[in-house]
C-alpha cells in the first residue's frame, strides 16, 4: 500500500469517488470524518450513516463529552487501510457506509434537544439507511431508541456499562444520563426480556425486568460465556447496542465522565462483540467519551475500534439478509 501518494489520495472525506474503500491517506493529516468516509447528507443506497452528537449537558458529573465525535473521527483515522482483522470481509469496501456529520442544536435551548435528535436519528432510518451515532453523553440514547422504536417497536437492547442508566426519574422534563434507560424502558421502547447489561458495577435498586451480566461475572465467566449468554438472551430479535466506554476499565478508556475501577478489559470487549456475529442489529452507540480526561487518547482509540466492531456486525447482519 502506499500513503499519501500526492494528488492522489487526500482529504478523501470529501474526494473519493466512490463511498467504498479502504483509505490510505496520511493518518496525521486530511479531513477527519470517521474512518475517512465520505461527508454527505445524500443518504439514497446508504446501508449505515455514522453521525456524531456532540451533546453532554446531561452529565451528572465531570462534562466534556461534546469533544467527542471530533475525537473519534481523529482517532479512527489510523484504522481504514486495513480490513478489520479476523472478520473474514470487508464492510469498508462491501458496503455504503458514510458520515453524515453531526446533529445541529442549538446548545440552549437544552429543551429542544431530545426531539432535535430523535427527529435527526428518524430521517436517516426514513431513508433506509442504520445509524452508528458518536456521542456524547449517554442521554442521547434515549431519544435515539424514540426515533428506533418507531421504525421496528420495541427493540432488544445490548448495553456495555458500568452504570445501568436505570435511576427513578418519572419527570419528564428532566434531561439525564443517569436515567435514560429508565426512561426509555417505562417509554415501552425497551423489550425488557431480551435486553441486557454488560459491565455493570454500580448500584441499581431494580433492573427493571433486563438481564445484568456485572463486571465480577464477565471477570468470572470469561467473554467467550458471556457472548453465549448475551446471543440466547437477544437470540434473532431486533436490537441495538449502546455501548458506554465506561463499560471498559479507566486503566484502558480513562477519557469518560465517571470511571469505575474492575471495568472489562479491551480483550474481553473484543472478544464479546466478535462472538455476537449474527444477532440481528438495527444500529448502535459509542458514548462517554470524554477526551479531556485523557492526555494519551486512549479512551478514543479505544472507542473508535468499538465503533468499527459495531460496524461489522451490523454489515454481517445485512449480509446475512443477502444485501451485499
Ligand atoms: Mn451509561
Ligand atoms: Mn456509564
Amino acid at each position: 500500500m502506499a500513503f499519501g501518494k500526492p494528488g492522489i489520495e487526500v482529504d478523501s472525506a470529501f474526494t473519493r469517488p466512490d463511498p467504498r474503500g479502504l483509505s490510505f491517506e496520511n493518518t496525521f493529516g486530511g479531513a477527519t470524518s470517521f474512518l475517512r468516509r465520505s461527508y454527505t447528507k445524500a443518504l439514497r443506497g446508504v446501508d449505515l450513516a455514522v453521525t456524531g452528537v456532540p451533546f453532554d449537558q446531561a452529565t451528572s458529573h465531570r462534562p466534556g463529552t461534546r469533544l467527542g465525535p471530533r475525537a473519534l473521527r481523529e482517532a479512527s483515522s489510523l484504522q481504514p487501510c486495513y480490513p478489520p482483522y479476523g472478520w473474514g470481509f470487508d464492510p469498508l469496501t462491501e458496503f455504503d457506509i458514510v458520515d453524515y456529520g453531526d446533529l445541529a442544536f442549538d446548545f440552549a435551548r437544552i429543551q429542544d434537544f431530545p426531539e432535535a435528535l430523535r427527529a435527526h436519528i428518524a430521517t436517516i432510518l426514513g431513508a433506509g439507511a442504520g445509524t452508528l451515532v458518536l456521542g456524547g453523553d449517554h442521554y442521547i440514547t434515549l431519544p435515539i431508541l424514540r426515533a428506533y422504536a418507531a421504525k421496528f417497536g420495541p427493540l432488544s437492547v445490548i448495553q456495555f456499562d458500568a452504570h445501568s442508566d436505570l435511576w427513578p426519574d418519572d419527570d419528564p422534563a428532566r434531561i439525564d444520563h443517569g436515567t435514560m434507560m429508565y426512561k426509555a424502558v417505562r417509554e415501552g421502547l425497551v423489550a425488557p426480556e431480551t435486553s441486557v447489561q454488560v459491565g455493570i458495577r454500580t448500584e441499581c435498586a431494580d433492573y427493571l425486568g433486563l438481564s445484568v451480566i456485572d463486571a465480577f461475572e464477565v471477570h468470572d465467566i470469561g467473554p467467550k460465556a458471556v457472548a453465549a449468554k448475551l446471543r440466547e438472551i437477544v437470540g434473532r430479535t431486533p436490537c441495538y447496542l449502546s455501548f458506554d466506554i465506561d463499560a471498559l476499565d479507566p486503566a484502558f478508556a480513562p477519557g469518560t465522565g465517571t470511571p469505575v475501577w474492575n471495568g472489562l478489559t479491551p480483550n474481553q470487549v473484543a472478544v464479546i462483540l466478535r462472538q455476537l456475529s449474527g444477532i440481528n442489529m438495527k444500529g448502535g452507540d459509542v458514548v462517554e467519551v470524554s477526551p479531556g480526561y485523557d492526555p494519551t487518547g486512549v479512551t478514543a482509540i479505544m472507542g473508535a475500534h468499538v465503533g468499527m466492531e459495531l460496524i461489522c456486525l451490523y454489515c454481517r447482519g445485512l449480509q446475512e439478509k443477502g444485501g451485499a
